[in-house]
C-alpha cells in the first residue's frame, strides 16, 4: 500500500527462482538476518526490506547512500514550496535559516478580468490586509459621524473617494510585496516567480509569464497553493461578475453592489461597501456566516441591516457595460417559485474558495486529494500519502483557512523537517473574527456545537449585552454590542466558547484565546479584574446565566430572518 520512488541510475533487479528460491533465502538470512523479499541492498550497503527502506528514505540516509560513491547531490533542492502566499513563505524562510537548500514557486493566475498581484499569496494581496484597510476606511467614516457629537464642526459634506483608497492601499501592498522579496533574498531562498507542476516523482517543471520552461528536483516539496474564489457555473459569471480576487484594486467605484454569499468574504465587503456609502445587497442562500455561533451571526447581521446592507433572502442572472456598468440579477428561489430581479452596477460573487491542487501534477506522483473537494488529505504532521511531499495553509481537508494557521502549520513543519522538533499545528481553539462592520470575535465552540457535543444540561452560557463608552455621547446603537461565554460545568465550569460582537473584536478576542489555552474557568475570569473603561472588560461581567438574563434584563427578543435559499441565478449585461 506503500509507494516509494527512487532516482536512481541503474536498478539491478534479481529475480528468485523457485527452485532454488530456498537456498538463496538461506544465504541471505545468514548475510542480513532476513528472509523475506524484497531485500534492498545500494551500493553494498543493506538497507532491509520494505519498511526500513522507506524509513531510510524518510530520515535521509537511503539518498545519502544512493549520493555516495558520486560527487552529485541527488536533487537541486533539500527543499522546494510551491506557493509563496502565508504558508509558503513562513516554512521556505524557516527551512532556509536552518541550513536547507530552498526554492519557492510563486505564480498567480489572472483572474478571468485580468487581476494580478505580487508575491505574498491571498492575505496580503486580496485577503486580510486590504479587507482589513477598507474595513478601517467604513470605521472612520462611522468615526467622522460621531466626531460632531464630540465637537468636531466641519462644513462641507464628506464624501468618500475609491480611487484614493485603492490607490494608498494598492501602494503599502507593493511595499510589502518587495518586502517579501527582499527577505527571501536575505534568508537564501531561491525565488522564482513561476508556475509549478509536478512532471514526474521528486521533479516539477516551472513555466514564467512569458512561457519559459525550466526544471527543478527536490528531496522534499511542501504545497502551499491556496485557493481562489468560486464562480457559479452560470453564462456570464466570468465575463460580468468580479469576485474578492478583483475588488480591492478595482480601479472605479462599484456604485450599487449585490454580493452572492453570506460568509466572512461575503459579510465583510458587503459591510465595509455599505460603510464607505455604497447601496449594497446580500444575496443569501440559507444562513449566515455557517459554522459559526448562529446567535453571533444573526445579531451581525442584524446591525448591518440596521446600517442599510439589504438582505436578498433568495437568488441570482447578468447585465451593461461601463465602469460601473450596470448589471440585471435574475434568481429563483429555491422555495417556491418566487423570481427576484434586481439592477446593480457591480456583482461580487463571494460564494466560496476552489483549493489549487488540480492543475498543478499531483496525479503525476500519486499525491491524493479529496476528489468532492479538491482539498488534501494530511496526517497529524502536514504529511501526504506520498511520504516526500507535505501540504500546508488553505489546501487542507478539514483545516481552517486562516493566515495564522497556515503561517504556524509552516514554520512547526520546517522545524520537524530539518530541527528535530516534534511539536505539531495545534488546529483547536484558534481564535478568529469577522471584520463586519460590528466585529464578531470568537474561539471555542460556537453555542450549537457545544450542545452537540456536551449535551445543553452540562453547559451554562453566560451572556450580556454591553454599551462601549465611546458609543454613548454619539448615541450609537444601543443594546447590540453582546457577549456570550460557553462553560462545561461537568469540568469545572471551564470556558469552552467564547463570543463577542462588538468594536475591536479581534484584538479583545486574541487575550481570551491564550487564556482558554492555559484552561480558563468561569471562576478564573471572574477573579480576573478588567481594564477600564475597555468593551473587554465586559468578559467579567457576564455573570447572567441565559435564563437570568432574558427575563431581567432584555425581553428575550433576538432579531430573526426569515430565510429563502437560492435555486438558480442569471446575471445579464443590460
Ligand atoms: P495563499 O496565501 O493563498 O498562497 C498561495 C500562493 O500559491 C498564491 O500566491 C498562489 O498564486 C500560488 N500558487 C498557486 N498555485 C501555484 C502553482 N502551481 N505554482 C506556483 N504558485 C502557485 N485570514 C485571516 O486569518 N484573517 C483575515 O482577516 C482574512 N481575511 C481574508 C479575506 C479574504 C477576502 C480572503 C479571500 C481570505 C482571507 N483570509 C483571512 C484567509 C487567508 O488569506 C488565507 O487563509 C491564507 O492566505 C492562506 O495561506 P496559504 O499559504 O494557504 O495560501
Ligand atoms: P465559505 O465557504 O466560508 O462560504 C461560502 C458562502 O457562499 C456561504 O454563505 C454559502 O452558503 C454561500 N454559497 C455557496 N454557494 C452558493 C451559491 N451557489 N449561491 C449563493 N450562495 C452560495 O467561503 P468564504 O469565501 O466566505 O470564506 C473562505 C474562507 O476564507 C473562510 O472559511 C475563512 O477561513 C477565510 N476567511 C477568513 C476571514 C477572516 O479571518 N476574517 C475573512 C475572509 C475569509 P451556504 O451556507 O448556504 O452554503
Amino acid at each position: 500500500s506503500k509507494t516509494c520512488f527512487l532516482h536512481v541510475k541503474s536498478i539491478k533487479i534479481s529475480f528468485i527462482k523457485k527452485d532454488d528460491g530456498p537456498s538463496i533465502q538461506e544465504v541471505l538470512v545468514e548475510m542480513t538476518n532476513q528472509r523475506t523479499v524484497p531485500n534492498v541492498f545500494v551500493n553494498g550497503t543493506h538497507v532491509g526490506g520494505c519498511d526500513a527502506t522507506l524509513q531510510a528514505y524518510q530520515n535521509g540516509s537511503l539518498q545519502k547512500l544512493l549520493g555516495s560513491g558520486t560527487d552529485v547531490k541527488p536533487y537541486d533542492y533539500d527543499l522546494i514550496v510551491i506557493g509563496g502566499g502565508s504558508g509558503g513563505l513562513a516554512c521556505s524562510k524557516e527551512a532556509a535559516t536552518l541550513g536547507k537548500k530552498v526554492m519557492v514557486l510563486d505564480y498567480v493566475v489572472p483572474t478571468p478580468l485580468g487581476t494580478s498581484w505580487g508575491l505574498g499569496g491571498t492575505c496580503v494581496n486580496v485577503g486580510c490586509i486590504p479587507k482589513k484597510l477598507m474595513h478601517q476606511a467604513a470605521l472612520l467614516g462611522q468615526a467622522l459621524k460621531d466626531s460632531r457629537k464630540f465637537g468636531w464642526q466641519y462644513d462641507e459634506q464628506v464624501k468618500h473617494n475609491w480611487e484614493t483608497m485603492v490607490e494608498a492601499i494598492q501602494n503599502y501592498i507593493g511595499s510589502l510585496n518587495w518586502g517579501y522579496r527582499v527577505s527571501l533574498r536575505e534568508k537564501t531562498v531561491t525565488y522564482l516567480n513561476a508556475y509549478a507542476e509536478f512532471i514526474e516523482p521528486h521533479k516539477v517543471k516551472a513555466t514564467n509569464r512569458k512561457g519559459q520552461e525550466t526544471y527543478h528536483t527536490a528531496e522534499r516539496f511542501v504545497l502551499a497553493t491556496g485557493e481562489r474564489p468560486r464562480y457559479l457555473g452560470i453564462p456570464g459569471d466570468k465575463e460580468y461578475c468580479i469576485t474578492s480576487d478583483d475588488l480591492f484594486s478595482l480601479p472605479y467605484c462599484p456604485g450599487k453592489t449585490l454580493v452572492v454569499g453570506a460568509s466572512y468574504v461575503a459579510l465583510e465587503c458587503a459591510g465595509f461597501l455599505a460603510g464607505i456609502g455604497l447601496d449594497v445587497s446580500v444575496m443569501v442562500r440559507s444562513i449566515l456566516l455557517r459554522g459559526f455561533d448562529q446567535e453571533m451571526a444573526e445579531r451581525a447581521g442584524a446591525h448591518m441591516e440596521t446600517h442599510g446592507v439589504k438582505f436578498i433572502r433568495k437568488f441570482i442572472e447578468r447585465l451593461e457595460e461601463g465602469m460601473p456598468g450596470r448589471l440585471k440579477v435574475v434568481a429563483r428561489s429555491t422555495e417556491g417559485s418566487d423570481i427576484f430581479e434586481g439592477e446593480y452596477n457591480t456583482v461580487l460573487i463571494a460564494i466560496g474558495r476552489d483549493a489549487c491542487t488540480r492543475n498543478i501534477g499531483l496525479d503525476k506522483i500519486g499525491v491524493r486529494i479529496n476528489e468532492k473537494n479538491g482539498k488534501i488529505p494530511v496526517s497529524d504532521e502536514e504529511q501526504t500519502n506520498v511520504p516526500y511531499v507535505y501540504a500546508i495553509g488553505d489546501i487542507l481537508d478539514g483545516k481552517l483557512e486562516l493566515t495564522p494557521v497556515a503561517i504556524q502549520a509552516g514554520r512547526l513543519l520546517a522545524r520537524r523537517l530539518y530541527a528535530g522538533s516534534s511539536i505539531k499545528c495545534d488546529y483547536v481553539n484558534v481564535p478568529t473574527t469577522v471584520f463586519t462592520p460590528l466585529e464578531y470575535g470568537c474561539c471555542g465552540l460556537p453555542e450549537e456545537r457545544a450542545v452537540k457535543e456536551y449535551g445543553e444540561h452540562n453547559l451554562e452560557v453566560y451572556h450580556t449585552l454591553f454599551w462601549p463608552l465611546e458609543w454613548t455621547v454619539p448615541n450609537r446603537d444601543n443594546n447590540t454590542c453582546y457577549a456570550k461565554i460557553i462553560c462545561n460545568k461537568l469540568a469545572n465550569n471551564r470556558v469552552i466558547g467564547f463570543h463577542v460582537l462588538g468594536p475591536n473584536a479581534g484584538e479583545i478576542t486574541q487575550g481570551f484565546a491564550a487564556a482558554i489555552k492555559c484552561g480558563l474557568t468561569k471562576e478564573l475570569l471572574n477573579e480576573t479584574i478588567g481594564i477600564h473603561p475597555t468593551s473587554a472588560e465586559v468578559s467579567g461581567e457576564t455573570g447572567a446565566s441565559r435564563q437570568e438574563f432574558i427575563t431581567t434584563e432584555w425581553g428575550g427578543k433576538l432579531p430573526t430572518y426569515k430565510t429563502r435559499l437560492l435555486s438558480s441565478i442569471s446575471v445579464i449585461l443590460l
